[in-house]
């Protein structure tokens, strides 16, 4: 094999549309060879055996509709790095939407303690973290596997953060009120899943993702209700949600006693986070 960004770009068009294709491919040669996009891009480096044979392996991965996130062992949400792979989900750009209308909305001083729930791959509760750097984070999940990643995530952003192993939906008290609770909790109905690629469905976590057709908003009933007795006064409640349940979702929120709830489009103008005021 060649050793040439063009040529693994062409190889990977086999499997990537044009323009991601070539993304992909600097990617995954700056990580291998260490150097930066510039230099990517000018032929600004020399691959050793062992590279080559690296990059060999990674595109046969590839080639297996892996996703590049799990391949690199890393991403970057909100510009902080985060390791992936298959213990919890790739961190999504509508989640970095979700964490940056809370830090839009509340500063430093008036954030104390802080809940995320389902926190997969920790991405949300990190980048709390770091940017309220006075706030007490706890983060929790079902998944063990998922809390051990969050935890290197945590160590690997330097920032403190309470791990709670337990499963939401059978916890309905945690012996501390927070100011924020932020949750992205599964929200895919399993009759999605034809619509969905490969690289999702062969790879990323299932528990992460889908909820069942009969009670697709079981995690949000009950994340509101726990948050009834768990907010401190002017506390938040911030929702990543499906689409398609937008209005539903605020509809079961207002059988509960807010002040306020407010719906939120992605960039991609799809009904995608929900705010509510304790
Ligand atoms: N946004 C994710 C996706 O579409 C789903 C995240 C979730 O279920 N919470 O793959």
């Amino acid at each position: 094999m060649s050793n040439t960004l063009s040529d693994i770009n062409s190889l990977l068009q086999a499997i990537y549309p044009r323009r991601e294709a070539g993304a992909v491919a600097s990617l995954l040669l700056q990580k291998i060879v260490g150097a930066s996009a510039s230099d990517v891009l000018l032929g600004n480096f020399e691959l050793s055996k062992v590279q080559l044979q690296n990059i060999e392996m990674a595109l046969e991965r590839l080639k297996l509709n892996e996703p590049i996130q799990y391949v690199l062992g890393q991403t970057e949400f909100c510009g902080l790095p985060f390791k992936t792979d298959k213990r919890a989900l790739i961190p999504r750009p509508e989640t970095e939407e979700l964490v940056s209308w809370v830090l839009s909305l509340k500063s430093n001083a008036e954030v104390r303690v802080v809940l995320d729930i389902c926190t997969g791959s920790g991405c949300i509760a990190v980048t709390l973290a770091k940017n309220l750097p006075d706030a007490k984070v706890f983060a929790l999940d079902i998944s063990l596997d998922a809390l051990s990643l969050a935890q290197e995530n945590a160590v690997l952003n330097a920032v403190q953060i309470e791990f709670l192993h337990c499963n939401i939906l059978k916890t309905d008290d945690l012996g501390e009120k927070f100011d924020i609770i932020v949750s992205n909790p599964p929200y895919v109905l399993l009759s999605e899943k034809q619509f969905m690629r490969p690289n999702v469905l062969d790879y990323e976590p299932e528990i992460a993702l889908f909820v069942s057709e009969e009670n697709p908003l079981i995690f949000y009933e009950h994340i509101a209700h726990f948050a009834q007795k768990h907010l401190n006064k002017n506390g938040c409640l911030f929702f990543e949600i499906n689409q398609q349940f937008g209005n539903q979702i605020v509809e079961l929120l207002q059988k509960y006693q807010f002040k306020n709830i407010e719906l939120k489009k992605d960039i991609s103008g799809n009904d995608r986070m929900c705010l509510i005021n304790s």
